[in-house]
């Protein structure tokens, strides 16, 4: 890595004119502070808006402001008030915010506003690209770029880039509702790494991709123009020595003094903090606790509701009327509930810096936080790190992305009241024992999994995909390699052949009526079998019937169904106890598309079905294909049965059992001194897989493969071995 390119809407900055005169202030944000605590030895740069409209400034005004900032390794874009009044308050505040937090009702789709988010992530792109060289890493975060990566990969292929979603990636359905879903899902595509905070949002994300542009995953990596794509859960941790530390601190210990000497009485202290925002569950919690003192009339008089609520985006209407809403709630459960002498809800609606925030979270016995929809929850994280006593009870909304790691926290459904409020009684009456029992496995959780991991995970990760795609750009056989070839093959003394049949060895597409082995293939065959050095195996998804009757006699292996058959020593062999029962809810389905796609067919085998569609018109095809193995996905989820893509056909097997099991059978049989391995799908994958490094394993056409090497077209893999087969000895 040369340098380290950090890309994000915002410069960690303010900036402050109230003097007359600009100054620069940094601001340490959680993103900021885990790029600072990155251990890497390269120069790091920040690129962003400064959080000014500087477009109608002098230009000297505009250098001087460079000065500071580039002095500081900060890079600003420069936005007049009309991009960030469409793209930022606009496209990603008024359409993604609301439509990835699941608030499909408040989102706007207005074309201007897209227009300028494009426009936007373009301006960005120019900005990376006078700084970015080839072995630069590049880092975008969040949901204001979404389009960076893909324009940034359109003008630098091989560089580098990491992207992270800050906020939760939505089911596929509402997704699919952004009108520029397609062009958002190719925009991230353009990463090498793409990190969200949780497995339900990488689920959500591979999904999409999958209905919307066709492209399946295995195991979270997308294949995307020979690039290998990686999806990962990396959820974003605090600076946890930080918020540890904190409460011992003197100015936090007077300000708690001042605090309860200024309230008067000792009260049982809940506590929640938000920003403004429709997907706190504000309103929901406000209900909730109301019934909880209507419930637990016990509690009047001693428990105080700290409810802080930090301005936020507030020109916007949803987030006005919200405001009013909670105005009106507080002041209905202050004035029903409360006395001369107490009022259950101190409400402020502002905002607080951090040793006030430590002051709070160290008074507070319990933090109630609600969420309808949040991509993490840092709040949450900071009080249990900073309740070094063990003290306090966390209660969590479920749809926080903070509950999929903080499991001892009380986990509530924000929308059931009934459930919150009882939560409130469980938490105040909570053992002290326990409190500290839950409270230390979360904490033991946040500093292992603090903000300085996270931000390592994700850079190590994002050079591990580097490697990756080196090793999956096979390279075409050269004269050179095919003469070092010949001479080991010249000289070895047992040799083995593993080879895929259709698309590999024969054509399909170029001679549809005879796939058979016609007279070339079969005296290519016959020659190198007949040499007792080598052992000659097709393994092929043909049922073994087929293979018996066309290859039976040339070859001295098989293996049919993907893995499922082999054929060792003339003798055919299953694994036993296969069942097939499943077939009976599988077969169904598939008939049901073979009669609502004219040309399709279903083929049945031993162990598996499959669904052909090579003779169906490709646009009907490319339709029909996304609704079957949404609808297989579904049913085969409990199954041991997995869908496969092959080459126009999808197939239904044993998903235990894959063409790289068989290729094992053959390859643990003896000490080979040279394997050869040919294949054109990504069942031959499996193969390639198994194979020891030195093997000479072959990808027949285009598109990421994990062989070493690359041959042009199946007469170009006939050629290959007809060469060796000429080869004495
Ligand atoms: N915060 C703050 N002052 C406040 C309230 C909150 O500095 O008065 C900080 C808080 O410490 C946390 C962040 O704002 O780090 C809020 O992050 P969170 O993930 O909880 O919510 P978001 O606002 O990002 O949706």
């Amino acid at each position: 890595m040369n340098k380290l390119i950090i890309v994000s809407n915002r410069l960690p900055i303010t900036l402050n004119t109230s003097s007359g005169k600009l100054k620069v202030e940094s601001s340490v944000g959680g993103l900021a502070t885990g790029i600072s605590s990155l251990k890497v030895k390269t120069e790091k740069i920040w690129i962003g808006w400064p959080g000014m409209d500087f477009t109608k400034s002098k230009k000297i005004e505009i250098e001087e402001l460079n000065n500071i900032l580039n002095k500081q390794n900060l890079y600003p874009v420069f936005l007049s008030n009309k991009e960030i009044d469409d793209y930022y308050h606009g496209f990603a505040n008024e359409t993604i915010w609301p439509l990835f937090h699941y608030f499909a009702q408040y989102a706007i789709y207005e074309k201007e506003f897209w227009q300028r988010y494009k426009e936007v992530n373009e301006k960005f792109c120019e900005e990376v690209l006078k700084i970015a060289k080839p072995d630069d890493v590049i880092w975008v975060h969040d949901y204001h770029l979404m389009l960076l990566p893909k324009l940034i990969r359109d003008r630098m292929p091989d560089i580098q880039i990491g992207f992270f979603l800050h906020i939760p990636f939505p089911s596929s359905e509402i997704f699919r509702l952004l009108p520029w879903c397609k062009e958002i899902i190719e925009g991230l595509l353009g990463s090498d790494l793409i990190g969200f905070h949780t497995f339900d949002y990488v689920r959500h994300f591979g999904e999409s991709v999958r209905r919307i542009l066709g492209i399946d995953h295995h195991l979270g990596q997308f294949n995307v123009d020979k690039r290998p794509v990686k999806t990962e859960i990396f959820p974003m941790g605090i600076d946890y020595k930080k918020y540890s530390k904190a409460p011992g601190k003197k100015i936090v210990k007077e300000k708690i003094k001042n605090i309860k000497k200024r309230i008067g009485g000792e009260y049982i202290y809940i506590l929640s903090i938000d920003r403004l925002d429709y997907t706190k569950g504000i309103i929901q919690r406000l209900e909730a606790f109301k019934l909880f003192l209507e419930k637990y009339p016990e509690y009047i008089n001693k428990v105080l509701f700290f409810l802080i609520v930090v301005p936020s985006r507030t020109e916007v209407s949803h987030y006005k009327q919200l405001k009013d809403q909670i105005d009106n709630l507080v002041g209905n459960i202050n004035s029903k509930y409360g006395n001369l002498s107490w009022e259950p809800i101190r409400y402020l609606y502002r905002s607080f810096d951090f040793d006030d925030l430590i002051s709070l979270y160290s008074m507070a016995d319990v933090l109630f936080i609600t969420p309808i929809r949040d991509g993490m929850n840092l709040v949450a994280k900071e009080y249990v790190a900073s309740k070094t006593d063990g003290n306090g009870v966390l209660i969590l909304g479920e749809m926080a992305g903070t509950a999929k790691e903080l499991g001892e926290a009380i986990i509530i459904n924000p929308n059931d009241s009934e459930q919150t409020s009882d939560a409130i009684k469980t938490a105040i009456e909570m053992p002290r024992e326990e409190k500290i029992l839950r409270m230390a496995a979360m904490q033991n959780r946040l500093e292992r999994y603090d903000l300085k991991r996270w931000a390592t995970d994700f850079i190590e990760r994002l050079e591990q995909v580097k490697d990756l795609r080196e090793k999956m750009q096979s390279i075409e056989i050269s004269e050179n390699t095919m003469k070092i070839l010949s001479k080991q093959y010249k000289n070895c003394k047992n040799c083995l052949f593993l080879l895929d049949y259709d698309g590999s060895l024969v054509d399909f597409d170029k001679n549809p009526k005879n796939v058979k082995p016609d007279k070339e293939l079969s005296d290519i065959l016959k020659r190198i079998t007949k040499n007792p050095k080598n052992e000659v195996v097709i393994i092929s998804g043909r049922d073994k019937e087929t293979l018996e009757d066309w290859l039976g006699n040339l070859t001295d292996g098989l293996s049919g169904e993907h893995g499922i058959w082999i054929k060792d020593n003339g003798e055919w062999k299953t694994q036993e106890n296969l069942s097939i029962e499943w077939k009976v809810d599988i077969r169904p389905i598939l008939e049901l598309f073979v009669d609502r796609t004219p040309g399709s067919f279903i083929e049945e085998k031993n162990y598996s079905l499959a669904w052909h569609y090579r003779k169906v018109d490709p646009a009907l095809s490319a339709v029909r294909v996304g609704e079957l193995k949404d609808a297989l996905s579904h049913i085969t989820v409990n199954l041991e049965v997995g869908v496969l893509e092959g080459n126009k056909v999808i197939e239904i097997k044993y998903s235990a059992i894959n063409k790289g099991k068989a290729a094992l059978n053959w390859l643990y049989k003896k000490e080979w001194d040279l394997i050869i391995a040919i294949g054109d799908d990504w069942t031959d994958e499996d193969i390639f897989e198994v194979l020891p490094d030195d093997s000479y394993t072959i990808k027949i056409g285009h598109g990421v493969s994990k062989a070493k090497y690359r041959l042009p077209n199946v007469q170009s893999a006939r050629d290959f071995l007809a060469k060796l087969a000429k080869i004495k000895k």
